[in-house]
């Protein structure tokens, strides 16, 4: 698996957004309005905590007739915030049209999402779409908890010569109210960073919480975990946003939290 490895010379050739630790990524579960989106991303390049914005622009949703997204149109708004800002962005993508469209609009970083991680027809063909591109790539875990799965995506992006792999930890579902959204099951993402010790992992605990009120000490537990950074949701008005409302927070309070969070030292 070496030639899947980041090594800080070939991440500095490859122009990699993974590099940086602690990475943090923040914008809204998804875009909504062009003013929804410009006052999110500008509200966070203020706090100056933030290294790179996130949106969704095709959502996954579990039954049809939820809100799927702004579709292509959010790309030039998302463009629009990444000039406005200076800051990267990244936005996740299912098939190789999203790829397309994601990279005709300059999208610095893609990831491929939980629902999609499962998929190894999508993610082949994500894979297939991606060749010949040099785009760094966040993978997040499978919806359920199969590592090999994970690793195959891995693969599978990597024998497409994507060089710039990185990994994001969301949780597992299970059925039922459950104290998570999505249940850490540390000891997974744990075995993969085990794996691939090279490899950036950050952690998601928006979608691994569900709520607002478990995302700080999801969040530290993955910094005391050696996690490289934090990918969290947020939006100008949580209560009324369009999808994943109950776990996103503004971006004041992103803020707030991520001050309140220790971060790990490094023994020399
Ligand atoms: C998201 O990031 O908004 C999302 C849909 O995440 P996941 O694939 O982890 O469910
Ligand atoms: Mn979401």
């Amino acid at each position: 698996m070496e030639q899947l490895i980041t090594s800080p010379a070939d991440a500095a050739e490859h122009k990699t957004f993974l590099a940086k630790k602690p990475l943090i990524i923040s914008g809204p579960c998804s875009a909504e309005t062009e003013e929804q989106l410009i006052e999110t991303c500008t509200r966070l390049a203020a706090t100056g905590k933030v290294d790179m914005l996130r949106a969704g622009i095709w959502k996954p949703r579990t039954k049809p007739g939820l809100f799927e997204g702004v579709g292509t149109k959010g790309l030039p708004w998302l463009q629009k915030a990444k000039q406005l800002t200076g800051l990267p962005t990244t936005v996740e993508v299912a098939t190789p049209k999203h790829v397309e469209d994601a990279l005709a609009f300059e999208v610095d970083v893609l990831w491929i999402g939980a629902r999609t991680t499962v998929n190894p027809f999508s993610v082949q063909a994500v894979a297939d779409a991606l060749r010949n591109t040099d785009v760094p790539v966040f993978i997040k875990n499978p919806v359920h908890p199969d590592l090999e799965l994970w690793m195959g995506a891995v693969e599978r992006l990597a024998k497409a010569g994507v060089k710039n792999i990185g990994l994001i930890h969301r949780g597992f579902a299970s059925y039922g109210n459950t104290e998570f959204r999505n249940a850490p099951m540390w000891h997974l993402p744990i075995e993969m960073k085990r794996r691939l010790p090279d490899m950036p992992i950050i952690c998601d605990p928006s979608h691994i919480c569900g709520n607002r009120t478990g995302l700080a000490g999801i969040a530290q537990k993955s910094i005391d975990l050696d996690f490289d950074g934090l990918m969290l949701e947020s939006h100008i008005d949580p209560d009324n946003a369009w999808s994943d409302a109950k776990q996103q927070v503004t971006p004041e309070r992103l803020a707030e939290l991520l001050d309140g969070l220790i971060w790990r030292h490094e023994t020399t």
